[in-house]
C-alpha cells in the first residue's frame, strides 16, 4: 500500500525560504577583503541570493553545470551556496590553499564553466588561467570600489552582477537525489577526487546535525563556523544555522587569526563555534599571552584531527567552554560521530569526562558504523577490539566525480556489504563512544601489537615545550616496528629525548612508549593542515633507532 505524504522533495531552496520566511531580522556579519564589518539580514541575505540566481541565468550557466569558488567564509560565498545550488547548478567548493597544480588539476576535472574568486585569490588563477581552457569567465567576489587590476579574461564584478538584476526569481524543484555541491579531497596520494553531494543528503545531513546531542543548532546560538567552506561545506554550519536561525559570524580570511577571532567572539557575542584542533591552539595561546577572555563562548566543536587533550581542558579550566569532538570525513559530509553527554555522567570526575571528550563521540542518527577485522568480520564493541571503521548511510558516498564505480576499482569506496571504508582504525565502547587509534596507513604495528600514534602525539603535546609532535613506525630488527616521536618545540623553549621519554612514562603503557625521540623545526602538513606522515616517513627514511 502507497502512503498517502506529500512526496515533497527536500531541497537547498527550501532552507532559504524557510529563513526568509521565519527568521528576517536575523543578522549575518561578516569580514571580507573589501570590509572589515559587513552586516545584513536573512532577508537581504535571501533577497541578494535571488538577484545571484538571476545573473546566473542571464551568464548562460545551466542545470547542473559546476560553478566553481575560491572564497573564504563570508556572506557572498554563502549566497553562491544557496543560489547555484537552489537553482540546480552544482556548487564547486575549491580550497585556494591546496598546491597550484591541485586547483588547476581540480577545477579542470570538475569542468567548472565560471569561478567566483575572492579578491586574495586573483592572483592565483592569474597564474592558472593559461591551463583552465573551459573556464568561460572570473567573478571577482567586490564591489567596483575594490576591482583588481587583473590579467584575468572575462572577469566581471560581482556587485556589479548582482546590481543588475531583480530579487524575484522562482527556485525550481527537481529531484531531490541532484548533485547540489562537490568538494574534492585532498588527496596526501595520487590526484584529489571529487565527492559529489546531493540536495537530499545535504538536508539530512543537517538535520541529523542539529539534533540537541549532535551539535544543537538553535535559533538562540550565535555561531562562528571558523571551519572553512571551501572544506566539507563547512561542516554543514551553512545550512543548519539557516535551518535553525542563528545569526552567523563568519570570518572571512580572519580563521587562523587568534586576536581577529577574540575580538569578533566578544564583540558579536557568539556562543558556539567550530575549528580544527590547531585553530583552537592558536586561539588559546593569543588569550593566554593577552589576558583576554571570551565570556560568551560556550561551546566549540572540534574535528579533523584528533582533539589534544591540552585543548579540551584549557579550554575548560580557563574559559569554562565545553569541547564537542567529532568525527568524520569529505566522503561523510562530514558528520559521523560526536561527543555527547550522557544521563548518568554528572556522577564521573572531570577527569572521566575528559576521557570521553578525548574519543571521537558516538554514532549520530543516519550515519551507522562498525569495525570489522581483516575479512570484514565485525568486530565487537567492547573498547578493547581494533578494527577498520566502516560506515553506511544517506549522507555517505557512494563514489567518486568521474571515476568508475565498478566494485573494487577506485572510484567505488564502498565493499561488497555495501559499507565505505574510512582508512580508519577504531576501537568502539559498549556506550558507543569511538575511538579512532590511527589512519589505516599509519598504523605502527610493534610485534604483531596495534601502537597508537594519535595517543602517543596526544600525551607529548601536552608537554609545556613542545608545540606539535608526530609518532610513525620505524624498523626495529626484535619487534619489526617501533613507535618513533618527532617533536617540534615551543619557540624559545628546550627540552631534551631523556625529558620527554621521562615526561610520556606514567602517560602511556610501557608498550606504547616511543623508543627515541627526534627534534625537528617544522612538521610537513598537507594543504588542509593535516600531518603529512607519508612525506615524514620518506624524511626519516634512513632513521635507525639507537642500541
Ligand atoms: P582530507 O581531505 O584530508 O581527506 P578529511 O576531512 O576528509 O580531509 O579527512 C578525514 C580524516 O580526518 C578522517 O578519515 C580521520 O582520519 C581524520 N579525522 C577527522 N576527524 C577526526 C578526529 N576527531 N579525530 C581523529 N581523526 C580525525
Amino acid at each position: 500500500m502507497q502512503a498517502l505524504m506529500m512526496n515533497s522533495q527536500l531541497m537547498i531552496s527550501s532552507i532559504l525560504r524557510h529563513a526568509d520566511r521565519n527568521f528576517p531580522d536575523t543578522e549575518i556579519v561578516s569580514v571580507t577583503a573589501d570590509n572589515p564589518r559587513h552586516r545584513h539580514t536573512y532577508k537581504d541575505f535571501a533577497n541578494r541570493s535571488r538577484q545571484l540566481a538571476n545573473a546566473l541565468v542571464k551568464l548562460g550557466a545551466k542545470f547542473g553545470d559546476r560553478i566553481g569558488t575560491l572564497a573564504w567564509n563570508d556572506y557572498r560565498h554563502l549566497e553562491l551556496y544557496y543560489a547555484v545550488s537552489g537553482s540546480g547548478m552544482v556548487c564547486h567548493t575549491i580550497n585556494p590553499k591546496l598546491f597550484p597544480e591541485q586547483v588547476n588539476y581540480i577545477i579542470n576535472h570538475a569542468e567548472d564553466r565560471f569561478i567566483f574568486v575572492d579578491l586574495l585569490v586573483v592572483p592565483l588563477l592569474e597564474a592558472l588561467q593559461a591551463h583552465l581552457p573551459k573556464v568561460e569567465g572570473y567573478i571577482v567576489l567586490t564591489d567596483e570600489a575594490h576591482m583588481p587590476d587583473t590579467s584575468l579574461k572575462n572577469v566581471m564584478c560581482y556587485e556589479t552582477l548582482l546590481g543588475e538584476e531583480s530579487s524575484e526569481f522562482e527556485w525550481p524543484e527537481f529531484d531531490e537525489n541532484t548533485a547540489s555541491a562537490m568538494c574534492y579531497t585532498s588527496g596526501t596520494t595520487g590526484n584529489p577526487k571529487g565527492v559529489v553531494y546531493s540536495h537530499r543528503s545535504t538536508l539530512l545531513h543537517a538535520w541529523g546535525g542539529s539534533m540537541p546531542d549532535v551539535v544543537a543548532a538553535s535559533y538562540k546560538e550565535t555561531t562562528l563556523p571558523i571551519v572553512p567552506m571551501f572544506h566539507v561545506n563547512a561542516w554543514g554550519a551553512p545550512y543548519a544555522s539557516l535551518m535553525a536561525g542563528s545569526k552567523m559570524v563568519m570570518p572571512g580570511p580572519k580563521m587562523a587569526d587568534g586576536e581577529a577571532l577574540q575580538h569578533l567572539i566578544e564583540s558579536e557575542q557568539v556562543t558556539f563555534s567550530s575549528g580544527v584542533p590547531t585553530i583552537w591552539l592558536g586561539l588559546l595561546d593569543y588569550l593566554q599571552k593577552t589576558g583576554k577572555n571570551i565570556p560568551s563562548l560556550k561551546r566549540v566543536s572540534v574535528g579533523g584531527a584528533a582533539c589534544p587533550r591540552t585543548v579540551i581542558e584549557r579550554f575548560k579550566h580557563a574559559h569554562d567552554v565545553e569541547v564537542i569532538q567529532g568525527w568524520g570525513m569529505t566522503e561523510t559530509s562530514p558528520l559521523g560521530s560526536i561527543f555527547c553527554r550522557k544521563s548518568g555522567m554528572e556522577d564521573l570526575s572531570e577527569e572521566e569526562i575528559i576521557d570521553i571528550q578525548c574519543m571521537q563521540g558516538r554514532g549520530v542518527f543516519g550515519l551507522e558504523m562498525r569495525i570489522v577485522d581483516e575479512n570484514n568480520n565485525e568486530l565487537p564493541w567492547d573498547g578493547v577490539a581494533f578494527g577498520a571503521l566502516k560506515v553506511r548511510g544517506p549522507w555517505v558516498s557512494s563514489g567518486y566525480y568521474g571515476m568508475s564505480q565498478e566494485p573494487g576499482s577506485q572510484g567505488c569506496p564502498v565493499d561488497e556489504k555495501g559499507w565505505f571504508d574510512t582508512g580508519d582504525v577504531a576501537t568502539i565502547n559498549p556506550q558507543g563512544y569511538m575511538q579512532i587509534t590511527d589512519r589505516t596507513k599509519d598504523v605502527i604495528k610493534s610485534g604483531g601489537e596495534w601502537v597508537s600514534s594519535i595517543e602517543i602525539e596526544n600525551a607529548a603535546v601536552s608537554h609545556p615545550a613542545i608545540a606539535e609532535a608526530a609518532a610513525i613506525g620505524r624498523y626495529h630488527p626484535k619487534w619489526t616496528e617501533r613507535p618513533l616521536l618527532i617533536a617540534v618545540k615551543k619557540a624559545g623553549e628546550q627540552v631534551t629525548t631523556e625529558e620527554v621519554k621521562s615526561f610520556l612514562k606514567d602517560k602511556l603503557h610501557k608498550w606504547s612508549m616511543p623508543d627515541d625521540v627526534v627534534f625537528m623545526d617544522e612538521l610537513p602538513h598537507t594543504a588542509t593542515g593535516k600531518l603529512n606522515k607519508l612525506s615524514l616517513r620518506k624524511t626519516l627514511e634512513g632513521y635507525e633507532f639507537p642500541n
